[in-house]
């Protein structure tokens, strides 16, 4: 409750609440404070608790606290502010006059949850609380007013175990732990031979009570608190304080949400789907979250309470049989399905309970889905006329189109699994995708195994948030119980990672690591495969294949006719090109992967790495013997037979580029990349090149750099060795006449790479510029071509007025520009980076989102200032940035011509550019 606030000399002093702050939001009875559009105040579940009591839906009273309140508590070492008590205290006894029930009443006790709620879902990352206002009195007044003394016991029971797990804070231990209130319960179930929790008689509940006491008076040396109202701010507490859980930030972290936001709480009126067998609870969604299909989807359970659901204690039932079980909630349910629909026009995911055949509405929000869901629900909702093609375009989250290009089983080596009898058992198809790994059972062990780089999946009995980091280390998820709703359905959904939940014939040992299905014993570390969209199960790795998409684009192994999903996907891609300003280019060293790329929607090559060319197959001795050479003239004897492989290279890429701009870099690595390290390579290496070992060895002796990301690389390279520019060139533009006199039309730029001084760029320029004008005085040709550079360090970016002189186009290479702006190794920055994310030193990996406020602010000064010599200059970026949305976005604000992104990631830099280009509409 409001304490003083602590004053600490050392702290800023935190901001002050607004003096007219409203901190409590009552609905009820057809009316509501607040409304759907007040989500950061609300957070997501309460403004949708307002709005669809306003629209008339059955919806039990209740409050919301604001998220105002999280922030204060948070800024004022957890307190609260002033006027709160009096706030929550006026809603309660609004309450109370709502429902005709009171707090502690002998006669009409009332009942209430406690529910965290913030901006976005965080689906199970935070605590929630139900059945709080019952006691030892209380308890017995429901038995008598019900006539129903299990339900009253249930119901206290789960109160005590919640009440005592997230509030008292009695929970598991250590990894290999199980939860402390299950193993109470199922050691009871144990000792009286109950199969499930249902068959608990009254006898062996009220015992089961007394245990749960026992146990958190020996966990805490407390009692569990009997007073509703010492309840309720415990539980206000527990829920505000489980906004800064561990799962909850790992989670907002993964989604980027930002940690200021706070959770809202919402306190309403308990309505019971454990009452008997007239009542039920369940979540269902409007559409199927998994393909996107138009079909009412979900399930419910009879006589049970919401977690049951989620937490997949006992796997559910289908929603198609609610209507068998109860036919009018079941009707009831439909017309909310409809109703919610229309009013919020996206796809929803709700919450149920019918208590005793009466329908109630306790949450409804966005659904989460697949990225094939996600396309498909988007795209048919406009033939629906539900929304316009920009909102289709604004709906579907770009970086979820990864998921819509996710392998899927090789139909042959699923089909030669099955004959072999490796197809162990069947679940739910909770996350759609096929996956492959070495199984583990526990979060840590996946995320530690993952760290090693091994394929994982996780396999748990039922996955509860804590198991969220190994989620995220593990190719797939398996579940032995569980509905398709079940927590770890949801989230593996959201996150694209395959999943099958509830696979019932599957028993996991977690102490003994091991899991055994229909007589067969996996141990950890052994492979399985799981399949996702039709809920198998697989002993031992099955191939995958290819998603539809890159079926019917790269493949070309199915008709475009044949596919749904490709046709709804080429239209919003369709949608998003027509809306879109920047240009989209692909980073492709090969003609295949700039095929894939062209496939996939990229309007030329914004990256040609050359040097990757130079280690396929014999080319590497070659290139060796041009590093070994020691004069000039051995160079240009080996670089002579460099040049031929590099011209084929270059006009492979120019047919398949079919006219569109391709951008080839000169050499950039440092040379002893190149080189051969251990004793037996650089034996080798001299046989070939007819050199002794000892010369060799001496050579790459002196080509080693301390510091080679620093060193001779970039066009430090071309203006020591100017004959390395030369031969690059010369295969250019060789390949360039070559192909067009074959019709077809050719646009190579060129690109000098790692310019920070003006007189790099104009050292090299002279090369390039005179190397070209030879070539094509012999084979008396003209053609056409650009010569640029990137900048990529932040001397570059500086210097860009003087060098515009000389480059036609930049091309932002934001991975070294990161790493030199920030003074941070690309390669090394994983040991500490991480740790910086937690401490929320950086936001986001900067090397996988453009740091905006450092490397952006070189990239705006690089602009402003080549604009100024060059008025027209090409600009473009070619670090991974340019696949990743929130960069991308930032490339359309300051004015970038082109996004260069790898091939499976132009269709989201493809959406992710337009979605930039509709928040200028808005
Ligand atoms: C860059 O630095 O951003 C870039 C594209 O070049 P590379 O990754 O090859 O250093
Ligand atoms: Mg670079």
């Amino acid at each position: 409750m409001a304490k003083p606030l602590k004053k600490s000399a050392a702290k800023p002093k935190p901001p002050k609440a607004p003096a007219s702050a409203k901190y409590v939001y009552f609905f009820g009875g057809g009316k509501a404070d607040g409304n759907g559009s007040m989500r950061a105040l609300l957070g997501g579940k309460g403004a949708n608790l307002h709005e669809m009591t306003r629209i008339g839906l059955p919806v039990p009273p209740g409050f919301t606290i604001t998220t105002e309140v999280c922030t204060y508590f948070y800024d004022h070492g957890k307190t609260y502010p002033k006027q709160l008590e009096r706030e929550v205290e006026t809603a309660l006894v609004r309450l109370e006059a709502a429902t005709g029930k009171r707090f502690g009443d002998r006669d009409n006790p009332l009942l209430v949850s406690v529910r965290s709620g913030a901006r976005d879902s965080m689906p199970g990352m935070m605590d929630t609380i139900l059945n709080l206002g019952l006691n030892d009195d209380v308890v017995e007044v429901l038995t008598k007013k019900s006539g129903n003394p299990r339900w009253a016991w249930d119901s206290y029971r789960r109160f005590v175990q919640m009440y005592g797990d997230v509030v008292m804070g009695v929970q598991k231990q250590g990894r290999d732990d199980h939860e402390p209130f299950d193993e109470v319960m199922d050691h009871l179930k144990r000792e009286v031979h109950a199969k499930e929790d249902i068959d608990l008689n009254v006898e062996q509940l009220k015992d089961l009570v007394k245990r749960f006491k026992t146990l958190i008076r020996k966990r805490t040396g407390n009692d569990f608190p009997q007073d509703p109202r010492e309840q309720l701010w415990g539980s206000i507490s527990a829920v505000f304080g489980s906004w800064n859980n561990d799962r909850a930030i790992v989670y907002r972290r993964k989604y980027n949400i930002p940690h200021e936001w706070g959770t809202a709480v919402n306190v309403q009126t308990m309505v019971f789907g454990n009452l008997g067998d007239t009542s039920a609870t369940g979540v269902a969604f409007t559409r199927d979250p998994a393909t996107g299909e138009k079909v009412f989807y979900g399930e419910y359970l009879i006589n049970a309470q919401g977690e049951d659901v989620v937490a997949g204690v006992r796997t559910p039932l289908p929603i198609a049989k609610l209507k068998q079980d109860m036919p009018k909630a079941h009707a009831e349910l439909e017309r909310v399905r409809q109703a919610l629909e229309t009013h919020f026009k996206d796809m929803q995911d709700f919450e149920f309970t019918i208590e005793d055949n009466k329908l109630y509405m306790l949450q409804t929000r966005n659904g989460k889905r697949t990225g094939v869901a996600a396309v498909r629900i988007a795209v048919e909702m406009v033939d629906e006329k539900l929304i316009d093609w920009k909102d289709a375009v604004r709906r579907v989250p770009a970086d979820s189109l990864t998921q819509v290009l996710a392998p899927v089983f090789d139909r042959n080596d699923r089909d030669a699994a099955v004959k072999a009898g490796r197809l162990l058992c069947k679940g739910l198809a909770a996350g759609p995708g096929a996956a492959s790994g070495k199984v583990v059972f526990n979060a840590e062990d996946a995320v530690a195994r993952a760290h090693k780089g091994e394929r994982v999946l996780l396999a748990r009995i039922e996955t509860s948030p804590e198991d969220l980091r190994g989620m995220i280390a593990a190719e797939g998820i398996l579940t032995a119980r569980g509905g398709v709703s079940s927590h770890a359905a949801l989230v593996a959904r959201q996150m694209g990672k395959v999943c099958v939940a509830g696979a019932a014939d599957i028993t996991i040992d977690y102490r003994a690591r091991v899991m055994q299905v229909k007589g067969r014993t996996i141990k950890e570390g052994e492979y399985i495969s799981i399949d996702g969209t039709l809920g198998e199960v697989y002993q031992g790795e099955v191939k995958t294949a290819p998603s539809e998409v890159v079926q019917v684009l790269v493949a070309r192994t199915l008709a475009a006719k044949e596919s749904r999903t490709f046709q709804q996907f080429a239209k919003l891609m369709g949608w998003a090109d027509k809306l879109r300003r920047l240009g989209i280019r692909t980073n492709a060293d090969q003609p295949d992967q700039a095929a894939n790329a062209i496939a996939f929607g990229a309007e030329g090559i914004g990256l040609c790495r050359t040097e990757h060319m130079f280690f396929e197959g014999d080319r590497i001795y070659a290139m060796r013997e041009m590093i070994l050479a020691e004069t000039k003239e051995a160079r240009e004897r080996a670089l002579a037979k460099l040049l031929p492989l590099q011209r084929e290279d270059f006009a492979g890429i120019f047919r398949e580029m079919k006219g569109h701009p391709v951008t080839i870099r000169t050499l950039d690595p440092p040379l002893h990349e190149f080189l051969p390290h251990d004793s037996e390579t650089q034996r080798v290496t001299a046989h070939r090149l007819g050199l002794s070992p000892e010369k060799v060895a001496a050579r790459v002796a002196a080509l080693h750099e301390a510091n080679p990301m620093l060193g001779h690389r970039g066009c430090r390279l071309g203006i020591t060795f100017p004959e390395i520019t030369e031969m690059q060139t010369r295969a250019i533009i060789e390949a360039a006449i070559q192909v067009q006199a074959e019709g077809i039309k050719v646009k190579p730029e060129i690109m000098i790479v790692l310019v920070g001084f003006p007189k790099e760029l104009q050292n090299q320029l002279e090369i390039v510029h005179r190397t070209a004008k030879q070539v094509m005085e012999e084979k008396e040709t003209k053609i056409g071509y650009l010569v640029g550079t990137m900048i990529e360090i932040p001397r570059g970016a500086l210097a860009a007025a003087d060098i515009a002189t000389d480059a036609e186009f930049f091309s932002f290479g934001t991975n070294d520009l990161t790493q030199t702006t920030l003074g941070m190794s690309r390669d090394d920055s994983g040991s500490f980076l991480p740790h910086y994310q937690e401490l929320e030193i950086v936001k986001r990996n900067p090397f996988e989102a453009i740091d905006q406020d450092g490397v952006g602010e070189l990239m705006k000064i690089a602009i402003e200032r080549g604009r100024r010599t060059r008025p027209d200059i090409k600009l473009g970026i070619c670090g991974e940035h340019g696949g990743e949305p929130s960069s991308v976005e930032f490339c359309h604000r300051i004015g970038l011509s082109y996004v260069s992104c790898s091939p499976f990631r132009v269709p989201v830099a493809r959406l992710a550019a337009a979605q930039a280009a509709l928040k200028d509409e808005n």
